[in-house]
């Protein structure tokens, strides 16, 4: 197993963000939203296909975290779904396709479509955690 370069062998991280990274442009906006929150302060984007791939060190990661955010492009919800094979259940799940934002043919994201995801979670956020956006 090669070296991490990412930030995914980080312990100290409480607020893992997982993007399905789909091929759609549903796929798409969870990947470009979860970048957008971690340029924001919000968590850290972490490594769906780690877990998906059975990568130990990134399984007990997540589940160490205190709060996992994941973002699926549509009902299909393979985030989800890589995720509770794993035994990590999300503390915040959303459907990109839930926000009437259409499917297209081509992976073609609009800025405000990721400003839409990017509002809905941290709305969410804010709601559960009394305004408080997590670091
Ligand atoms: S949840 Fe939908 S968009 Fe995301 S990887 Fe699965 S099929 Fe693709």
């Amino acid at each position: 197993m090669g070296e991490c370069l990412c930030t995914c062998g980080d312990e100290r991280q409480n607020v893992l963000v997982f993007a399905c990274s789909g091929a759609s442009n549903l796929g798409q906006i969870t990947n470009q939203s979860a970048l957008r929150l971690m340029a924001e302060g919000f968590g850290k984007m972490f490594c769906l296909a780690g877990i998906g791939g059975g990568v130990e060190s990134f399984i007990n990661s997540a589940k160490l975290a205190e709060e996992v955010v994941a973002l699926d492009g549509c009902a299909v919800g393979c985030a989800l779904a890589t995720l509770r094979r794993q035994g990590i259940e999300p503390t915040y799940y959303l459907q990109v396709s839930q926000l009437n934002i259409p499917r297209k043919p081509e992976p073609e994201v609009l800025p405000e479509e990721v400003e839409k995801v990017v509002t809905a979670v941290k709305k969410a956020w804010g709601e559960k955690k009394d305004g408080n956006l997590p670091g």
